[in-house]
């Protein structure tokens, strides 16, 4: 199942059961399938995925279903960035592995930064919530939100995701978004650090 297809929709799941009922069968049953949440009442942790084994090293910011290779590779309007025109509800990914902060504001709204293990920081911004808390650790796949229009987004809902490097310089993000679209990854320290906005992008 690709994560951004949602199993059926329910109540948000109960707490699994801690011991077994005395008539439940023996055999061990498959875990329940999380189920997508309705913009507004995420749990605080949400696995879109079934994962079996270890997470994996990286994933797009947003479901490969809801985003082409050209809005992947579209600049950013006047500084290094990328907007994701996603519809609100939209469940938003860790890229990487690390651990988050949650944080609102009136330009990024309700937002979310991924500390990453390769040091770098990743910012979600314009959130409709945060399905994480300050401090959780994430591994790469794992939801932190689900996207809308807060902050600044003029109520257009999209996903404002931003790389900083260790040194706090904005990164382009386009590089990685397109080889994480075709299944590959590049080292965040890759990115370039100019070369993907508008309206005459100039080299520092
Ligand atoms: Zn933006």
């Amino acid at each position: 199942m690709g994560p951004g297809e949602a199993a059926p929709s329910r109540a948000p799941a109960a707490p699994p059961r801690s011991s077994a009922t005395p008539d439940a069968p023996t055999r061990p049953q498959p875990p329940p399938r999380a189920a997508l949440p309705a913009a507004g009442r995420a749990g605080p942790r949400v696995h879109l995925t079934e994962r079996v084994g270890p997470p994996p090293a990286f994933s797009l910011p947003v479901p490969d279903t809801t985003v082409s290779k050209a809005a992947l590779a579209a600049p950013h309007h006047d500084y290094p960035a990328s907007d994701l025109m996603v519809p609100g509800g939209t469940p938003v990914f860790a890229v990487r592995t690390g651990r988050v902060r949650v944080h609102a504001g009136e330009r990024c709204g309700v937002g979310v930064t991924l500390v990453g293990d390769d040091g770098f920081s990743y910012l979600y911004c314009h959130l409709a919530l945060a399905a994480v808390k300050t401090g959780s650790r994430v591994a790469a796949a794992d939801v932190l939100g689900l996207s809308g229009d807060s902050g600044n987004a003029r109520g257009v809902p999209h996903l404002h995701f931003q790389v900083r490097d260790r040194a706090g310089r904005s990164r382009c993000p386009q590089r990685m978004l397109l080889a994480w679209y075709g299944g590959a990854d590049v080292p965040s320290t890759a990115a370039p650090v100019a070369g993907c906005w508008f309206p005459r992008d100039r080299a520092a």
